[in-house]
């Protein structure tokens, strides 16, 4: 039964190399190897190399160039903005306002300062995974350094009102960071007209190589750094620079993209369609073109993953970060699902390369291995709701 072919439905754990991306990796090898900090011509054309990657960032992102720090991912942007930014505070008592939908490069950067003695607020989401901006507002106190709402969540990809929640932020004289990593590339956004402070991207979720990312940090901004040891990017990380994989960032994000939301769509209503029991989170939500997370009654969505991989697809159970484990996702319980509606959850996402044929096989793939799944064991019928 097991496939050779390959149908990749998982973009927002990773993506392919995009063939501009790798041509990019192969120009900045051959041509600026050298370090960037060095003086000789060598260093100077690998400099030239590493600000045009900071230039194609720096418009994508509708920002100045020295607003943008590169960083080794999303994790290290998102560790930066929320560690460094609360601790270049010196004020004596520090809150900072984020989510309980956080991926863990905010949240366990934020456990972390707990555990230097600042105050967290988790806020909890609707039952369609959106954080109100009034909600936001209530919780900003008098103490709040620093905010971070995610853009887009990795596992419903419902998309949060960051604007208004950074205009309220700012009114309160609180930084406001959004972990962009997820929205990036999939919706049309900057985050100086949307007012936010500290805006991070991975390079990895938009067809470059894995090990960059990118901050954006608005000039005026003040952060700590986490790396020690150079003054390069403006003394806000240090290491000798990646230009490598800084152009495979830039040559992405300049990348026309298709888009993908006549495919989800059709894959979504497809599935609602053929399997009965099927439910989509965050349905009703403004959400990602790309992404869709259904609960099938009565599936273990492991056995779901598996069953796909084994018949060619790959897809995933929500949290890609966190594979491999079988706790139920924190999104979807903080959603409200209980942990048997998150344990049977399975999410789907698109990206370059997927086509309506894919889809279609995926469709007919899904339907099969569910109601096998169903007619199998006891085990999975402890799950029905
Ligand atoms: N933030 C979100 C929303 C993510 O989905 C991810 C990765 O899955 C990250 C941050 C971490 O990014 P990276 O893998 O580049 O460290």
């Amino acid at each position: 039964m097991r496939s050779d072919t390959r149908w990749y439905f998982d973009h927002n754990a990773t993506t392919p190399i995009a063939p501009v991306t790798r041509e990019a990796v192969s120009l900045a090898m051959e041509d600026a190897w050298a370090n960037p900090s060095s003086l000789h011509q060598d260093g100077q054309r690998a400099r030239r190399c590493f600000e045009e990657a900071r230039a194609q960032v720096a418009r994508f992102l509708g920002c100045s160039p020295k607003e943008i720090v590169f960083t080794s991912g999303g994790t290290e942007a998102a560790n930066l903005a929320v560690l460094g930014g609360v601790r270049a505070s010196t004020r004596r008592d520090r809150h900072v306002l984020t989510t309980a939908i956080e991926h863990p490069a905010v949240l366990e950067a934020c456990a972390q300062l707990e555990r230097e003695g600042v105050a967290v607020t988790y806020l909890q989401p609707s039952r369609q995974g959106v954080i109100g901006p009034e909600q936001f507002r209530r919780h900003l106190t008098k103490d709040t350094v620093l905010a971070s709402v995610m853009h887009a969540n990795n596992e419903t990809g419902a998309v949060q009102e960051i604007a208004a929640m950074a205009a309220m932020a700012r009114e309160a004289g609180v930084l406001f960071h959004s972990d962009g990593v997820q929205a990036a590339g999939k919706l049309a956004f900057s985050p100086v007209s949307a007012g936010v402070d500290f805006y991070s991207v991975s390079a990895h979720k938009l067809n470059a190589p894995k090990g960059c990312g990118a901050l954006y940090a608005r000039t005026g901004t003040v952060l700590a750094p986490l790396l020690h040891g150079g003054r390069q990017e403006r003394g806000r990380r240090a290491g000798t620079e990646s230009v490598t994989l800084a152009a495979a960032l830039g040559a992405a994000v300049a990348m026309e993209r298709p888009d993908v939301t006549p495919l989800r769509d059709r894959l979504e209503q497809g599935l609602l369609a053929r399997i009965p029991g099927a439910h989509v989170n965050a349905g009703q939500a403004a959400r990602l073109p790309n992404t869709t997370n259904v609960a099938f009654d009565g599936i273990a969505a492991e056995s779901l993953v598996i069953a796909l991989d084994l018949r060619g697809f790959s897809v995933s159970t929500g949290a890609a970060c966190s594979s491999g484990s079988t706790e139920p996702s924190h999104v979807l319980l903080a959603m409200g699902l209980s942990p048997e509606q998150a344990r049977s959850s399975v999410r789907f996402s698109l990206g370059l390369g997927n086509t309506a044929e894919q889809v279609d096989l995926l469709l007919e793939a899904a339907a099969e291995a569910v109601a096998r799944l169903r007619a199998l064991s006891p085990a999975h019928s402890e799950v029905v709701r």
